[in-house]
């Protein structure tokens, strides 16, 4: 997973910029396409939409569903309102309306955590959603009646060169696809990618209206990508494990078949983590696991960390052997020593002050608390086959186990 070239930022940024040159350049096919299966595609965003929205609610993405019905409302509005010329009646105020209130929507879905769609806060979204359609036929019928057929002549300035659409709404249009596109540079998860795509495509549709059946072609895609997307996110669900959202066992799995003839498993497991449990708490317990998972993954050496179960963890170092992983990970052992690790849960004290202090490895100090780790390494040098470099690792983590804890042991 994240060995592969397809999850990075840069990448997910520029996989619908390089979709749309490639339309761009056939851009006169696709027109001749749409025109001679003009029912189809028009209707195709529809259908693209409608199967996210289902698929999402079996996965449990709400989020992506929200997405989807914004997208599907806009293209409605595109479809029913939107077809006659864009000069006559309030043809352009419809079309300012929905591209300034499109990417609101869009960042709504920020504010929501992922779950069903039966749910209150699909429910809230939907009434959001409402709210802005409501505003807008407010403003219609208001307009509509005191006449606001000169839009373009009075205060919006409009260059038709680039665009029908006021250019202050091109520019905010840019700046909110520019928002996105940083959401997905720095955080790079797959709802910042699901959003910056739909403002991507919809702002192109709505700044270029007038090229013959933009909205359908643009739409498409956008439906093709929030599949892709939806799938994408449920897969990555399946391989993180979700406690301390590092991948999981499944990924291990996965990624030990994909491994060369050189590679270094490392197995690390928390010292004397059940008398921590029993002194602490389990809620404590688990706070503290993600923790050190998160540290765990800061390792150096371009390794790449597992949760192999309970509180034991995997490091695997690919085209590497285990003198080069020795140093890495004896920094890494080192960080987790001295790692001050703050409770979430200031209640959390011992609970037994006799097992708290008579353990090594478990120190209390007012909210702070400190783990120690134990790590056996093997590397592929004696044997090729997975399972009895993972054998040698786990009889050298016993080694450094018996050794006194708090060290990594070699094979
Ligand atoms: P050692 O130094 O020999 O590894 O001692 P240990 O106590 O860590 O070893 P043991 O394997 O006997 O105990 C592991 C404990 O880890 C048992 C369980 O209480 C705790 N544990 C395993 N998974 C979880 C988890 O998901 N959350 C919490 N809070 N504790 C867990
Ligand atoms: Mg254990
Ligand atoms: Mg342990």
């Amino acid at each position: 997973m994240s060995f592969s070239i397809v999850t990075t930022n840069w990448f997910r940024v520029s996989l619908p910029l390089l979709l749309l040159t490639f339309i761009a350049f056939g851009m006169n096919n696709v027109i001749n396409l749409t025109y001679a299966n003009l029912g189809v595609v028009s209707t195709l965003p529809f259908v693209l939409f409608a199967i996210t929205i289902v698929l999402a609610n079996a996965f449990k993405q709400s989020r992506i569903a929200m997405v989807a019905t914004a997208l599907l409302v806009s293209y409605w509005v595109i479809q029913e309102r939107l077809q006659s010329p864009l000069s006559s009646g309030t043809t352009i105020l419809e079309l300012s309306l929905l591209a300034a209130l499109l990417p609101i929507a869009l960042l709504f879905v920020y504010s929501f955590k992922d779950s069903s769609l039966f749910t209150r806060a699909f429910g809230l979204y939907l009434f959001k959603l409402s709210v802005l359609v409501l505003w807008c036929h407010l403003i219609l019928t208001y307009f509509y009646e005191g006449g606001f057929e000169n839009i373009n002549e009075t205060f919006l300035y409009v260059i038709p060169e680039i665009s029908k659409l006021p250019f202050i709404l091109v520019v905010y249009l840019s700046a909110m696809v520019l928002l996105f596109a940083i959401f997905v540079l720095s955080r790079n998860s797959i709802i910042d990618v699901v959003l910056y795509s739909a403002a991507l495509l919809s702002a192109l549709t709505f700044v270029f209206f007038h090229v013959t059946y933009i909205s359908s072609t643009m739409f498409s895609l956008a439906g093709i990508l929030l599949l892709v997307y939806l799938l994408s996110a449920s897969y990555e669900l399946a391989f993180l494990d979700t406690l301390t959202e590092i991948p999981g066992r499944l990924a291990l799995e996965s990624d030990l078949k994909h491994l060369g003839s050189k590679f270094t498993i490392a197995m690390v497991d928390i010292d004397h983590f059940k008398s921590f449990n029993d002194t602490y708490g389990h809620d404590t317990g688990d706070d503290v696991l993600k923790l050190v998972a998160a540290k765990l993954q800061q390792v150096g050496g371009r390794a790449k960390v597992y949760r192999y179960g309970g509180e034991e963890f995997t490091v695997l170092f690919k085209g590497r052997d285990a003198d080069y992983a020795r140093d890495h990970l004896e920094l890494l052992r080192a960080s987790i020593e001295n790692y001050d690790m703050v409770l979430r849960n200031q209640d959390a004290r011992p609970k037994n002050d006799k097992v708290g202090s008579k353990k090594r490895g478990v120190a209390k100090q007012l909210d702070h608390v400190n783990v120690t780790i134990s790590i056996g390494v093997a590397d592929s040098s004696e044997s090729k086959r997975v399972t009895e470099v993972i054998k040698a690792a786990d009889n050298a983590l016993y080694k450094a186990k018996k050794g006194g804890r708090n060290q990594v042991c070699i094979a």
